[in-house]
């Protein structure tokens, strides 16, 4: 199969390497289409493309996609943070994602930068209940996508990445299919993130396999996402997923082809 991934990050945010670098990357990859979606732009938001290089990064990915339109579509795409702002038109996709919650006084936390700091988090605004935590941070993911509407739900339950929710109780998964739910009344587009797999020695990505079989029974639409950083993580581990997709009963997922989804048989 020829793979496509439309989570991809260069150095107009937080990514290592050019748009043109990353392009030509997944040439020598035989991707069949590559969605560039640097980070919303916020205040709030160190990670974002900053607001005066926007009008650069349309423009040198528009260039790319023309320069190398006869070897790969490329698409203009964003991860947009829930707490930014955006013009949807601008964009061939959006990624929604949530990165920050708005605690009691008013401020943006972010909930990924660290173990530690998501601990923080917990003890000073949650009285130490990560529950609590997840509360809120379900309770944004789904207010946000009702805002933007975006075409994929992103790193659904990114909240556990440090291990510190109760990902195993019944009430975190019921909190998680819950807000799961209405989100694929919005789109039914959902990404497989392999940034745990990859990057973090754990064994599934985002989400979790037990929530993925309850997207997988609401009808989401999977769309594998690297969320790469670096070209060299541009499709790593899409053929291992695409394996355990298929051992847990999962027999299509979905590309961006022809600035489309389309089912792709696997
Ligand atoms: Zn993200
Ligand atoms: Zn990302």
């Amino acid at each position: 199969m020829r793979h496509s991934n439309l989570h991809t990050h260069t150095v107009f945010s937080d990514g290592y390497y050019t748009v043109e670098e990353t392009v030509l990357a997944a040439i020598d990859r035989n991707m069949i289409s590559l969605g560039i979606s640097d980070h919303s732009s916020g205040d709030f938001d160190p990670c974002g493309i900053r607001v005066r290089a926007v009008d650069a990064y349309h423009r040198e990915v528009r260039r790319c996609a023309e320069k190398y339109k006869d070897k790969i579509e490329v698409y203009v795409g964003l991860e947009l943070d829930g707490y930014s702002e955006v013009n949807k038109a601008d964009y061939d996709y959006l990624i929604g994602d949530v990165h920050y919650v708005r605690c009691d006084d008013g401020s943006l936390q972010g909930i990924d930068w660290s173990r530690e700091s998501q601990q923080k988090l917990i003890d000073t605004y949650f009285d130490h209940d990560p529950m609590k935590l997840a509360q809120l941070y379900y309770k944004t993911y789904v207010e946000r996508q009702q805002l933007h509407q975006p075409d994929v739900l992103g790193h659904f339950d990114l909240i556990r990445l440090f291990g510190l929710m109760p990902t195993d109780s019944k009430a975190y998964l019921d909190l998680a299919t819950d807000a799961l739910f209405t989100c694929l009344k919005i789109t039914p587009v959902m990404e497989i993130n392999m940034v745990p797999m990859v990057l973090r020695g754990d064994s599934e990505p985002y989400p979790r396999t037990n929530i993925l079989k309850e997207a997988v029974a609401h009808g989401a639409k999977l769309v594998l996402s690297s969320d790469a950083h670096k070209v060299e993580n541009l499709t790593r581990g899409f053929d291992d997923e695409i394996l355990r997709l298929k051992a847990i009963g999962v027999k299509e997922i979905v590309q961006f082809v022809g600035k489309r989804f389309v089912e792709v048989g696997i």
